[in-house]
């Protein structure tokens, strides 16, 4: 197949990586997956790619731990030039990192058609980086593949016409489903927990880490907790703790480095309930049928609130919410066991490369 034939598909953070998953397998010996190393800690990118069993990037650029502006700076660039050197017939590019928008701009000024997996999420907080780079994303889209109604209807209320909105669902579904472990009490069993013993918690965006009052209030609420609490601590979250000298708050807590996703979806499902800042979990537990306690000022997933999600500022409603929740928790797992997920129903990644055909066959 001549390069001009194959299609980008430009991720560089864990993430990307779990949902672009199911859309390379797909795409096959069509997909040419451009690694920006946004995420260069191997624990947070090559355990991934391990686990999906994709095949080694063909190309890399390196970019991590940059200031954003350099990052999307030097992804326009250097995938850019990669588009120059190599054409092809599309870019495929997932969520809201400084990779997505960096790779969306190249596309753009490589005139190459662009597809934006995961389009129109808002959170309408124009202080979160990650809105920027979704609307910045959206707009340059050829294509924008939408999870949910919710999405869609925010793409056309952005000017972006129907014609180019398709309604997948979210390929975080059947990324969960070919990942989460059927035995998972040896995963379990690693972490010295037993089913709904404990707590869950991920930390690192920066209006909960880059405040060292904030972040400490965060590390104490969850010490609260009546179950013990399992924190893989994301490095820019250790970072800080670090720097702001808090590392005796973590004494109460079961902090291990990040862990693999099978092992994270592992303990997902059998945990009481999740404590977390991430957008992909409050997506994974609508599969996984857990309540995620999102601690931020503003979620771009509504469709999970009131159901599996619960959004709470950092402060005594943590251990408030989840206490509820462990006093009655049968009762909270056996509500959520009947919810089907919002996200579909693990077919996005087939929709998706269905309409990113559709689009392909009537480029010129
Ligand atoms: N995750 C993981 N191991 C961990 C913590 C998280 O595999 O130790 C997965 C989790 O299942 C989710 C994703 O990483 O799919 C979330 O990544 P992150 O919070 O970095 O990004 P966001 O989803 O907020 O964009």
């Amino acid at each position: 197949m001549s390069n001009s034939h194959s299609i980008v598909v430009a991720l560089g953070t864990r993430p990307e990586i779990i949902k672009l998953a199911p859309i390379i397998r797909l795409l096959g010996e069509r997909a040419r997956v451009v690694h920006t190393g946004q995420h260069y800690d191997a624990g947070l990118s090559k355990v991934f790619f391990d686990a999906f069993g994709l095949p080694e990037p063909s190309h890399r650029i390196e970019i991590g731990g940059e200031t954003r502006a350099t990052q999307i700076g030097d992804t326009t660039r250097r995938i850019g030039e990669h588009l120059a050197d190599r054409p092809a017939s599309a870019v495929v590019v997932q969520g809201d990192t400084n990779t997505t928008a960096g790779a969306a701009l190249a596309a753009n000024a490589t005139e190459t058609p662009l597809v934006h997996i995961e389009a129109g999420l808002r959170s309408f907080d124009r202080d979160m980086p990650e809105e920027h780079n979704r609307i910045l994303t959206d707009m340059l889209s050829d294509l924008c593949c939408a999870p949910t109604e919710v999405s869609r209807t925010n793409l056309l209320e952005s000017g972006i016409p129907a014609e180019r909105i398709a309604v997948t669902g979210n390929t975080v579904v059947e990324a969960v489903r070919t990942l989460l472990p059927k035995n998972r009490a040896e995963f379990l069993d690693r972490h010295a927990v037993t089913p709904g013993g404990y707590v869950l918690a991920t930390f690192h965006r920066p209006e909960n880490v880059d405040d060292p009052e904030t972040l400490g209030v965060i590390l104490d609420e969850l010490a609260a907790v009546a179950l013990p609490t399992i924190l893989p601590l994301h490095p820019r979250t250790r970072q800080r703790i670090e720097s702001f000298g808090l590392r005796a708050q973590l004494g109460r807590l079961q902090v291990v480095e990040p862990v693999g996703f099978q092992e994270f979806l592992a303990l997902s499902a059998e945990c009481a309930a999740l404590v977390s800042d991430s957008g992909g979990v409050q997506e994974e537990v609508s599969v996984l049928k857990r309540p995620v306690l999102v601690v931020r000022r503003s979620t771009e997933r509504p469709e999970v609130l009131g159901t599996f999600a619960e959004i709470v500022l950092p402060g005594p409603d943590i251990s408030r919410v989840v206490g509820e929740w462990i006093s009655d928790l049968a009762a909270v797992h056996d509500r959520l066991a009947g919810i089907p997920s919002p996200y579909g129903d693990g077919d996005a990644a087939e929709l998706s490369v269905v309409a990113i055909d559709g689009l392909l066959s009537s480029s010129p």
